[in-house]
């Protein structure tokens, strides 16, 4: 090799280890800077005012119309253009280059139906429904991420897409957006939750598997009507119901094993109304719950066996009905192992190695688990408790309330994800030239 070829070659050597320094220190100051601009008392404040509005109306799963409409005026704002609908009431915004790689952040939009029991001024204005489980808290967060990234969107080295999810509550919104094909091109997918008994200032994940896979059940338990003062005159589906649901509290205790976690539950139970007339018919319904999917089918076609079989011992019939329209199967929630080396790096600068926890798994679901089935995702916890004030009551309680000042942290690491994914990753994913408003 000639001189003048070692010379160069150096020179270039030279060019990119430079600009690798620059990128790296770039790089680990994201987290600060993006969160001492959303604890900005201006930003912080806007992300309450929007929080608040979409408490004071919430909305079902595949009914976020007004939800939807808030999101959009700020994104209209905020000068970010996206998509709409998609899955009904969905937007995804997307911002930065517009070109690979991609990486996404989701927030969950939907409330439940149940009535609101906290007395405050943005108490729910709709009887019956209710943001119990944060997802305005979700929605907010995405927004001040998104107001973040723009404030700093010519240092986002690819496309952060912004996506705003109906129907998590059991409706499969997250399997919605996938089948609209809004994130074909996507290389990884972050999602965060609220925790309302984990410190302010600290969050929770594990690789792995951290939630459970998740289905449901309704059976009908079918006899024969009577006076409850002749039995042998009726077939009584009471008394067969009550042997299905014990019959189903053996399969967990004795058919699983017992190192592999797993429940079925009977919430629900109705039939009869007099106390002296034995009804035609009972109704019992439940969930059940498993990390792997082959146990989850095995739970399944037991569940059926069991209802159908111990109903029959009573000379009743039994149909069963895994609701997999209105309530389909959640796969369980299984953290990529790479983007939690990631997430450990990014929230531990951004809140301290010592405030960036370990947590087990849990026997609750989540629909964010559809899309790690296809997109590398990774989900995680964040605390919002600040005991010195109060102690939050749990998710889905009437009593639930969000801790506002969490809102800086979460819309920050939302935001640092993204945008150091994507300053991490970008060299190792093919640059694509692409029109994401075609492609995505
Ligand atoms: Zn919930
Ligand atoms: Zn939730």
């Amino acid at each position: 090799m000639g001189f003048f070829r070692w010379v160069s070659l150096i020179i270039i050597f030279h060019f990119f280890a430079a600009t690798r320094v620059i990128s790296d220190s770039s790089l680990s100051s994201i987290p600060t800077k993006f969160l001492n601009f959303a604890k900005n008392p201006e930003v912080s404040n806007w992300m309450v005012a929007i929080r608040r509005k979409i408490h004071e109306n919430p909305e079902l799963g595949y009914e976020e119309f007004e939800t939807s409409k808030l999101i959009r005026a700020e994104l209209d704002k905020l000068g970010i253009s996206y998509k709409y609908p998609v899955a009904i009431t969905g937007v995804i915004g997307f911002m930065g280059t517009g070109q690979a790689p991609f990486v996404a952040i989701r927030a969950d939009m939907d409330a439940l139906p149940m009535q609101e029991m906290v007395e405050w001024e943005h108490k729910s204005k709709i009887p019956g429904k209710m943001h119990a489980c944060g997802h305005d808290a979700h929605v907010t967060m995405l927004l001040g991420a998104a107001k973040i990234l723009k404030e700093h969107e010519k240092e986002i080295q690819g496309t952060i897409v912004l996506v705003f999810q109906p129907a998590e509550e059991g409706g499969g919104g997250a399997k919605k957006i996938l089948d609209s094909g809004a994130l074909e091109n996507v290389s990884a997918i972050f999602g965060l939750h609220v925790a309302p008994n984990m410190p302010i200032g600290e969050v929770a994940s594990r690789s792995g598997p951290l939630l459970a896979g998740s289905g449901f059940f309704e059976a009908v338990i079918s006899g024969k009507g009577g006076h409850a003062a002749i039995p042998q005159h009726s077939i009584d589906p009471i008394l067969a119901a009550s042997n299905v649901i014990v019959s189903l509290q053996h399969l967990v205790s004795r058919e699983a094993d017992p190192l592999d976690s797993q429940v079925v539950t009977v919430a629900k139970f109705q039939g009869g109304g007099a106390f002296n007339v034995i009804p035609d018919s009972v109704t019992i319904g439940g969930t059940f719950r498993a990390f792997a999917k082959e146990t989850f089918l095995q739970l399944r076609q037991r569940i059926e066996q069991v209802i159908t079989g111990q109903a029959a011992v009573q000379r009743c019939n039994a149909t069963v009905d895994f609701l997999d329209e209105e309530k389909p199967f959640f796969p369980p929630t299984v953290n990529d192992g790479n983007l939690h080396k990631h997430f450990r790096k990014i929230a531990g600068d951004l809140l301290g190695v010592d405030k960036v926890n370990d947590m087990q798994p849990l026997m609750g679901s989540e629909d964010f688990a559809f899309y790690q089935e296809v997109i590398p995702g990774y989900f995680f916890m964040l605390g919002m408790e600040d005991a010195s004030v109060e102690r939050l009551q749990s998710v889905h309680s009437p009593y639930f309330k969000i801790n506002e000042d969490a809102f800086p942290y979460g819309a920050a690491l939302h935001a640092s994800l993204a945008a150091s994914y994507l300053h991490e990753f970008q060299q190792d994913v093919p640059v694509v030239e692409v029109n994401h408003h075609d492609e995505l």
